[in-house]
């Protein structure tokens, strides 16, 4: 696994659980408001792009840390980046597994062979899936060319050229797989409008979860012009909430 970094604890990404999070390196998305530019690009890009250092943590250092913190944290988050692009994932995800940690899995919702794959294993206790847009806004919002929904349509695995039809099929997959899970939203001015949640909510009505999130613009971000933009207001947020909450049984404003 290419891991980018590593957060030695969390008391509120994983619920119930005491968890580090591990980011996995590289993204298929490139998501204006993106707080994560080190983890999208290919290490040496990213590097070059920020002029920061970004070392990669081994494989065998993660685990002599977790193995330090047995009987501490009982959970992994493994984020990103987009972790299912990356082919190890579940040898990776069984290695935690084994050494006595609970799993979270975080996902834009582009792979959903290794959504099924994982969850086939027995491998998550926990899934989170963006839902990025209505897919009419899809390639606004997540800054790289998408495909048109269109059943059987060639070139649904490539990495930078996302499928819109994966998207809903990991949507019908992570409600039925019978695991917990949420979906979540980080809402930005200027590329979202409170139609939207409509259109959203109808692409996982039903849902258990759905969380709103407000944007962070104070960082690094993917797109720079977006640094620094004021996010919606807390009225903003709550009106939006009410009719999210039309499609979900759980919905809240978080961040
Ligand atoms: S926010 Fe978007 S670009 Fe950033 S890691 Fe997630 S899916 Fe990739």
């Amino acid at each position: 696994m290419i891991i980018g970094g590593l957060e030695k604890l969390t008391l509120i990404d994983f619920p119930g659980e005491l968890a580090a999070i591990v980011f996995t390196q590289g993204c298929n998305f490139r998501c204006q408001f993106c707080y994560n530019p080190m983890l999208v690009w290919p290490e040496k890009e990213g590097k070059l792009k920020y002029q920061r250092d970004h070392s990669r943590i081994k494989e065998d250092d993660l685990f002599a840390f977790l193995k330090s913190r047995k009987g501490k944290l009982s959970g992994v988050v493994i984020t990103g980046g987009e972790p299912t692009l990356h082919k190890d994932l579940p040898d990776f995800i069984k290695k935690i597994k084994d050494a006595g940690f609970k799993i979270k899995l975080d996902s834009n919702g582009t792979n959903p062979e290794m959504l099924e794959k994982v969850l086939e294993e027995k491998l998550i206790d926990y899934l989170a899936m963006d839902i990025k847009a209505p897919l009419d806004k899809y390639e606004e919002v997540i800054g790289v060319k998408v495909r048109p929904v269109k059943s059987g349509e060639a070139g649904a695995k490539l990495f930078n050229g996302v499928n819109l039809e994966n998207i809903q099929k990991s949507i019908k997959i992570i409600k039925e797989s019978g695991v917990s899970y949420e979906f979540r939203t980080t809402l930005v001015p200027s590329l979202h409008k409170k139609e939207d949640i409509e259109e959203m909510g109808k692409l996982i009505a039903g849902a258990d979860k759905w969380y709103l999130q407000f944007f962070k613009s104070d960082t690094d971000l993917v797109n720079k012009n977006f640094q620094n933009k004021a996010r919606f207001s807390e009225k903003e947020m709550k009106e939006m909430l009410e009719i999210a909450k039309k499609y979900a049984k759980k919905c809240d404003v978080r961040g």
